[in-house]
């Protein structure tokens, strides 16, 4: 199946190719990745996911953070359901009732809307000095993963798709890392609003408690929001929870 680049996130803009190839998992490769992510980290089942994916589209590692978890999603998606949708369980966290949602591609997953010019990168001050920033790209993050697998106690996600966002990484990487990591004050405000303007783009699904928003009207409803990048963790288990066997697809001989 071909994503077109102007349907993600990012709304391909910059991208030197106009889709990117994904197919649904084979019943071997499910079971290889159910294997596979068993007992990592959900910081290595993300880097295995994208390792997954560059193995169907090398323009993989050309794309966009803010578009990865979106196809990591979209693969992942089209692999249990054929129709683009599918169901979730999560608890709520008012009353621990269990809810369940069908998740639509279409209806449930929005972005929000990318401004052009945030696309050719800034300058911005940290620590003090002056460092150009870039829409960081998968093979970015790869490189900034690399570097704080061997030599860093670091071992934070979100720190290191921040990491990735600064252009001289590559030469620069303790400097950055110790500007990053000890920021204080107005710095870690740059940092967040860095890290709103490129990252976790896909709006969060809300989901509604029908015990705690009984014989409320709707304005006063409260819901309850579960982001993509949570969904795709734990993504199988969920989904072998939820996605029952279709009852049409096996017929029982009648004993006689
Ligand atoms: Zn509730």
């Amino acid at each position: 199946m071909e994503v077109i680049s102007s349907y993600l996130p990012s709304a391909g803009i910059g991208y030197e190719f106009e889709s990117i190839h994904l197919n649904p998992m084979t019943f071997l490769e499910m079971t290889q990745y159910v294997e596979g992510t068993k007992d990592i980290s959900p910081i290595e089942r993300y880097f295995y996911d994208i390792r997954m994916l560059t193995h169907e589209d090398a323009n993989i590692l050309n794309c966009y953070i803010m578009d990865i978890d979106f196809l990591i999603f979209y693969k992942k998606l089209i692999s249990v359901s054929g129709n683009s949708s599918l169901t979730i369980t999560i608890q709520c966290p008012t009353c621990g009732a269990t809810l369940k949602k069908e998740i639509n591609l279409d209806t449930d997953i929005h972005f929000e809307n990318i401004d052009e010019k945030i696309m050719a990168g800034a300058l911005v001050e940290l620590g003090g000095k002056r460092y150009e920033t870039r829409v960081p790209r998968v093979k970015d993050l790869l490189k900034v993963f690399d570097v704080f697998k061997r030599y860093s106690r670091v071992n934070d996600l979100k720190m290191m798709k921040t990491i990735s966002l600064f252009k001289d990484f590559d030469t620069k990487s303790q400097q950055i890392e110790k500007d990053v990591l000890g920021a204080t004050r107005g710095d870690i405000t740059v940092l967040l609003a860095l890290r709103d303007l490129y990252f976790d783009r896909i709006e969060p699904v809300k989901i509604f408690c029908p015990n705690c928003n009984k014989g409320k009207p709707i304005e006063e409803r409260r819901s309850v929001a579960v982001s993509v990048d949570s969904l795709i963790v734990d993504f199988f288990p969920a989904v072998t929870l939820n996605n029952g066997l279709d009852g049409s697809k096996i017929l029982f001989k009648q004993v006689s």
